[in-house]
């Protein structure tokens, strides 16, 4: 039966029978890997305590039969303590990020960009200002979903291709139409009488588009208002509800809670 190592962050642990689990890794040579871990829960388990949020070095085998992954061994290389100024936004927006991970990362996959993309996350959503922390995880968002697959248009109109970015008078004081639906912006003429849009404001408009198109670094120094924030997030929360269509996400629900959280 081969070993394996590679590092890796937990997404998720759920008890298993007897002193058992099952570990939920995101894996940076395999994407996400749910690994038995047998007998972890017993106080004789001998390898190194499995941590949350943290960078750790995964020994696994794999059994050649089932192809089932059996934990071995983990080693901390890297923690993220995310508690800087008694912020729980920290531990908010990183337990968000993992849950989101959870739910849409395939099984066995490599995505090594958004591993090294969320490790990077990690460590600015630890020590960023607080300030920071609304437009650092927005932007993140942003970055995983469209790795997966998932971009939504904030640049030009999703029907025509016309770009909004410049004039955006024809919406007069409404602001823009989102379609959560069809994934971005929709103008006036593609507009269907009877689909729902969610209103951006078109300076929020460039905001989200700044976000979108900027790297963690430079959307750390990011200032945003908490109402801007927010509007941007209920676009993103309804986007990814439409487009990952029957899937029942847990993620989803974090979202909304999140949106309810005052920082
Ligand atoms: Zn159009």
């Amino acid at each position: 039966m081969p070993q394996n190592v590679s590092e890796g962050i937990i997404l998720k642990s759920v008890n298993w029978k007897e002193n058992s689990r099952i570990v939920t890794f995101f894996l940076e040579k395999c994407g996400r890997l749910s690994i038995v871990d047998r007998g972890g829960r017993s106080i004789k388990s001998k390898r190194g305590r499995l941590q949350t949020f943290c960078r750790m070095e995964v020994n696994y085998f794999k059994s050649d039969k089932t192809g089932t992954g059996y934990l071995t061994e983990v080693d901390p290389i890297e923690s993220f303590l995310l508690e800087r100024d008694g912020s729980l936004g920290r531990l908010t927006f990183a337990s968000a990020a993992v849950e989101i991970l959870y739910d849409l990362l395939p099984e066995d996959e490599p995505q090594k960009s958004l591993y090294h993309l969320t490790m990077q996350f990690l460590k600015l959503i630890d020590l960023a200002h607080k300030l920071s922390l609304y437009p650092l995880f927005l932007a993140y968002l942003m970055k995983l979903l469209s790795q997966l697959g998932y971009r939504p248009n904030f640049a030009g109109c999703v029907g025509c291709g016309k770009d909004l970015q410049i004039k955006n008078k024809e919406n007069g004081n409404n602001g823009l139409a989102f379609s959560a639906e069809r994934g971005g912006l929709v103008c006036s003429t593609c507009q269907i009488a009877g689909e729902y849009y969610i209103r951006l404001q078109s300076e929020r408009q460039k905001i989200v588009y700044a976000l979108q198109t900027a790297s963690l670094a430079e959307a750390a120094s990011f200032s945003i208002k908490y109402k801007e924030a927010e509007n941007i997030l209920e676009l993103l929360t309804n986007f990814l509800r439409y487009q990952t269509g029957t899937k029942k996400l847990k993620s989803l629900i974090f979202l909304e809670k999140l949106k309810k959280t005052k920082f």
